[in-house]
C-alpha cells in the first residue's frame, strides 16, 4: 500500500489547494476499524457498533395470531349472503391460547395477540358481531384471512435481524429483546485523545490576561466525540513549545486510537508543527479549498491516525464534520457509514460567495406557516463566530464555482445530525 504522503502528492493534487472531495478519499483509504470486541447486556448495547449479524432464531411473530379483538372463524362457515350464527366454543387470549379443535359451525373469541385456533382462518372484529350468550351472528361481507398476522411475517428463523456495523438504536434493542437474544457483541469504543494548542489560551476557570483567550475548541470537540460514541481522552492545552508538543503527542498517540489537535496547523506554526510531526509519523499537511477550515493536517502518529484541525472555532467544527465524523465513524466499524442527510431547499435571501472554494455556511432550516421549508444564514460567517454554528441547525453547502447566490435560489442544505 502507499504511504499518506505518496498518495496524497503522487497526483495532480496541490496540497495547497486540496479538493474536499479528494481528501475524503485520501483519508478513506487509510481507515483500518478498530477489531476488538465485547459482549454487553442488550440495554447496554444502546449506541454501540454492531460486531456480529444478529440472526434470528426464530419465527416472529412464532404463531399465525389474531391483530383483533374479535372472533375466529372458519371463512367456509360464513355465508356468502345474509347473516350467519355461530357457537362460540372458547377463547383465545394473548398468552393463553384455545386448547381444543375449533368444530363446524363454531368460533373462538380471540384477542389482539392471540393464537389462531386450529380450523380457524379468519378474524372477524367484534365491532362486526352481534354477540347473544353464547352466540354470535356475523353479516355477510367478509374476506378469507382478514386479520391475521402469519407466523413468520416480520422474521423468519435463520433471517438475519441486523448487521454487522450498524449502531444499536432504541428500535435495535427491542427488536434484538423480540428474539430472545439478551447479550450482542459490539466493537469496544474508538478512543480518542485531543489537547488544544495554543500560547493564548486558558481553560474555563482561569482569568485570561490580557490577549489570553478561553480554549472553547476542546469543549466542542469533546461534545462532538461523546455523541459519536467515542471514549474521549482530553490532554488539556499545550504550550506552542516542541518538547511539551512533542511529549503531548507521543501520550495521545500510545494511549489512544485517534489524535485530534485544533491550532497550530496555519501559515506560520505549520513549520514547527510540521517538522515535529515528520520525526513522529507520517502527516501530510493540506490547504483545503474550502472555507471556513483551510489548514488541515492528516496521517498516522505511532500506530494512532492523527487530524491537525484548525484553530478558529467555527473551522474546527467544520473540517469535523466533513473529514473527521466519516473516518471516526469508521474506525468504530460502522459500515456504512451513514452520510448526513443533504437536500435542496430555497435560500430566502442572497449569499455571499466567491468561486474557487467549496463553503459551509451555517444555515437554519425552518418551515413556514404553510409547511414549507426554506432555509436562512445565520448572522456573521466569519471562521471564529462560534455562535453561528450554535444557532445553526444545518450548514448551506455551495459548490467551488459557485459565485454569488441570489435570494430564492435552491441550495444544498446538510443537516447537522446528532453531532452538534
Ligand atoms: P492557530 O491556527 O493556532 O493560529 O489558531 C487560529 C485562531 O484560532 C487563533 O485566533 C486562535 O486564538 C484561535 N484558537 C486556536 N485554538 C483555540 C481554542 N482551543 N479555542 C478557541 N480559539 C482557538
Ligand atoms: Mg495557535
Amino acid at each position: 500500500m502507499q504511504t499518506i504522503r505518496e498518495l496524497s502528492c503522487a497526483d495532480d493534487y496541490d496540497p495547497n489547494s486540496m479538493p474536499v472531495a479528494k481528501a475524503r478519499e485520501v483519508i478513506a483509504r487509510f481507515l483500518d476499524p478498530v477489531s476488538a470486541v465485547e459482549r454487553v447486556h442488550v440495554r447496554a448495547g444502546l449506541g454501540r457498533v454492531l460486531a456480529e449479524d444478529i440472526t434470528s432464531p426464530l419465527d416472529v411473530p412464532a404463531h399465525d395470531n389474531s391483530a383483533m379483538d374479535g372472533y375466529a372463524v372458519r371463512f367456509s362457515d360464513l355465508k356468502p349472503a345474509g347473516e350467519t350464527t355461530l357457537k362460540v366454543a372458547g377463547n383465545a387470549f394473548a398468552g393463553a391460547p384455545f386448547a381444543g379443535a375449533m368444530q363446524p359451525g363454531e368460533c373462538v373469541r380471540i384477542m389482539t395477540g392471540g393464537v389462531i385456533p386450529a380450523g380457524a382462518d379468519t378474524i372477524v372484529m367484534q365491532e362486526h358481531v352481534k354477540a347473544a350468550g353464547d352466540q354470535v351472528t356475523i353479516a355477510a361481507g367478509h374476506r378469507k384471512g382478514q386479520n391475521l398476522r402469519r407466523a413468520g411475517e416480520d422474521l423468519t428463523a435463520g433471517q438475519v435481524a441486523l448487521k454487522r456495523g450498524s449502531e444499536l438504536r432504541p428500535a435495535d434493542i427491542g427488536l434484538i429483546a423480540s428474539l430472545g437474544i439478551g447479550e450482542v457483541m459490539v466493537y469496544r469504543r474508538l478512543r480518542v485523545a485531543f489537547f488544544s494548542t495554543g500560547d493564548e489560551l486558558v481553560s474555563v476557570g482561569t482569568v485570561p490576561k490580557e490577549g489570553q483567550i478561553y480554549d472553547s475548541n476542546r469543549y466542542t470537540i469533546h461534545g462532538m466525540l461523546t455523541r459519536l460514541g467515542c471514549e474521549v481522552i482530553d490532554m488539556g492545552v499545550v504550550r506552542d513549545d516542541p518538547a511539551l508538543l512533542e511529549q503531548a503527542f507521543r501520550q495521545a498517540a500510545a494511549a489512544a486510537d485517534v489524535v485530534i489537535t485544533s491550532g497550530g496547523v496555519s501559515v506560520g506554526e505549520a513549520d514547527f508543527v510540521k517538522d515535529l510531526l515528520n520525526k513522529l509519523g507520517e502527516v501530510v499537511f493540506w490547504k483545503i479549498a474550502m472555507k471556513p477550515g483551510r489548514p488541515l493536517a492528516y496521517g498516522k502518529i505511532a500506530g494512532a491516525h492523527f487530524f491537525g484541525l484548525p484553530g478558529n472555532p467555527v473551522s474546527v467544527m467544520v473540517t469535523f464534520y466533513q473529514f473527521v465524523r466519516h473516518a471516526l465513524l469508521r474506525l468504530s466499524g460502522r459500515d456504512p457509514v451513514p452520510t448526513l442527510p443533504t437536500f435542496k431547499v430555497p435560500c430566502t435571501s442572497g449569499l455571499k460567495k466567491a468561486p474557487g472554494r467549496t463553503e459551509f455556511q451555517r444555515g437554519i432550516l425552518s418551515q413556514d406557516a404553510g409547511g414549507a421549508w426554506s432555509v436562512r444564514v445565520t448572522g456573521e460567517q466569519g471562521s471564529g463566530v462560534l455562535r453561528s454554528m450554535s444557532e445553526a441547525n444545518c450548514f448551506i453547502i455551495l459548490p467551488t464555482e459557485q459565485g454569488n447566490v441570489s435570494a430564492g435560489t435552491l441550495v444544498d442544505v446538510q443537516v447537522m445530525d446528532g453531532v452538534v
